[in-house]
């Protein structure tokens, strides 16, 4: 039995007490789930409107998906630009890659605000590409990029990759040539298999961290308007005429507004008194996906980084969320009480949660996925040791909404709800981004269309 041991939640040193639900509360605004999505939804709600705010949380904060996560701060879908632009249209898909990018300025924001000490690290991170599909595909993106005022990613083709000519001209602005050998150097590999490498703009942090000093600070500054309860599972949520009511533990909570910060997977029933019914159609579009994650440590030799790798053969060709592909990342790490070293973390293996089925975070770790990610880095990455003790394996829940993208608005059918949730494999932006969304309807705002709102996500 391999236990699920994460970096992120071993570095928080908790030292609060759990604190459940122990009277009746009400709050304008009741934020369910305190993951990074429930603790930036209730920053911004707390300082962008006058509303008071109660957060629930079944467990710990930032021990789900939060901290479990691979850690990298990126602005991708894990879905082409090109498919999203066919299914919303150039504008609002356009518009939804740029609202993630925005996501970055607003983490700078809640940082400064919050004067958080979590580490944040940014460079250029990079991805190696082996087949010519792969090569067109990140060009025809760029080209949306281009002619949408969007930064472009840079492409770098091996200059005596055998299938360049076949590149079509229409592209040859958005690409430029080097020796095989300089994108192996980028990518850190000696697998030559790799023929063309992107680089755009990633960091590294560990969200959990970010998370809990964040409440922290949410807690400090907003004692007359913000409640927070942990250990405090949520089994009903009731929407009346004029109210929403939650019942949780023995008690019951009143707002007039509920998010849902749930990532997907909640435990409850939500019944929508008078109105027709959301509950089975909530309960039933989100997809568990369970990802697999190793990490080891090493002397502190090397920058940080995030490389992600595309192979030639595609395990999950028939998903249309997107192509199985291994990611690493590398970070300075305090360790042994000393900060002298990395912490080099690599994901990609992936399980389907079957339908149904429960996911339990106390389940072992998978062998295979441990054997998979072992045989990876020992074939593609060059600054693998020969002989690695990993320190941690860890796995965590992503829920996938249908058309991979992150449900952030009112729910259609009643708007006393709202949602904030969908991992769909990338959420550290898209969650912070939603959090000031989110923010902008609890406050009347007239909020424009997105590729985000509900109703287009049926
Ligand atoms: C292996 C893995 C690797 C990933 N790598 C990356 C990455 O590199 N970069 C990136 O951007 N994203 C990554 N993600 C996704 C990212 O971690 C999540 O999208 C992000 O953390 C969003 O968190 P969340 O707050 O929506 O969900 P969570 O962190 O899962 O929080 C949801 C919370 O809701 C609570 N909750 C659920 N039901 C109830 C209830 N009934 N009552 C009360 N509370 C409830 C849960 O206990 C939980 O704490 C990865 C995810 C995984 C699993």
């Amino acid at each position: 039995m391999i236990p699920n041991h994460s970096p992120w939640i071993k570095q928080l040193k908790r030292t609060r007490l759990v604190v459940p639900l122990d009277k009746n509360a009400s709050a304008a605004v009741a934020i369910v789930g305190g993951g990074i999505a429930g603790v930036t939804t209730a920053f911004f709600t707390l300082r962008n409107t006058d509303k008071t705010v109660i957060l629930i949380e079944a467990n710990k904060i930032a021990h789900g998906a939060t901290g479990h996560n691979a850690g990298q701060v990126t602005s991708y879908f894990e879905r082409p630009l090109t498919d999203m632009v066919q299914e919303f249209g150039a504008e609002l898909a356009i518009d939804g890659q740029r609202s993630v990018e925005s996501a970055w300025m607003l983490l700078d924001e809640i940082v400064a605000e919050a004067k958080l000490q979590t580490p944040l690290y940014r460079f250029t991170g990079y991805s190696g590409l082996s087949t010519f599909d792969q090569v067109i595909l990140h060009l025809k993106n760029n080209r949306y990029r281009t002619d949408h005022e969007l930064p472009q990613e840079s492409i770098v083709v091996a200059e005596k990759w055998d299938r360049l000519a076949e590149i079509p001209q229409e592209f040859t602005d958005l690409y430029t040539l080097a020796p095989q050998k300089d994108l192996l150097q980028l990518l850190e590999t000696n697998n030559t298999d790799y023929i063309a490498c992107l680089g755009y703009r990633k960091g590294c942090m560990n969200s959990a961290l970010f998370s809990e000093e964040l409440i922290g600070y949410l807690i400090a500054t907003y004692k007359e308007r913000f409640s927070f309860y942990e250990g405090s599972p949520v089994r009903e949520v009731r929407l009346g005429d004029s109210k929403a009511y939650l019942e949780v533990l023995a008690h019951t909570v009143e707002a007039e507004r509920v998010v849902l910060c749930t990532n997907g997977f909640e435990n409850f029933s939500i019944i929508n008194e008078g109105g027709v019914e959301i509950d089975t159609k909530f309960h039933h579009v989100v997809v568990g996906r369970i990802g697999y994650m190793s990490g080891y440590i090493e002397p502190l030799n090397n920058p940080p980084t995030a490389i992600s790798y595309f192979p030639k053969t595609n395990q999950r060709s028939n998903d249309p969320t997107g192509e199985s592909y291994f990611y690493l990342t590398r970070r300075p790490h305090e360790h042994e009480g000393k900060d002298s070293y990395n912490l080099v973390c690599t994901g990609g293996p992936e399980k389907v949660l079957p339908n149904g089925a429960g996911y339990s975070r106390e389940d072992s770790y998978s062998e295979d996925a441990r054997a998979s990610i072992d045989e990876f880095l020992r074939s593609n990455y060059n600054k693998h040791p020969k002989e690695t003790e990993y320190s941690f394996f860890w796995h965590g829940l992503m829920g996938y909404t249908p058309n991979g993208i992150r449900r952030i608005g009112p729910e259609p059918c009643n708007p006393r709800l709202l949602y904030n949730l969908g991992c769909n494999g990338v959420g550290i932006l898209p969650s912070i981004f939603g959090g000031l969304r989110i923010s902008r309807f609890l406050n009347n705002e007239q909020v424009e269309q997105s590729i985000f709102d509900p109703d287009n996500q049926q």
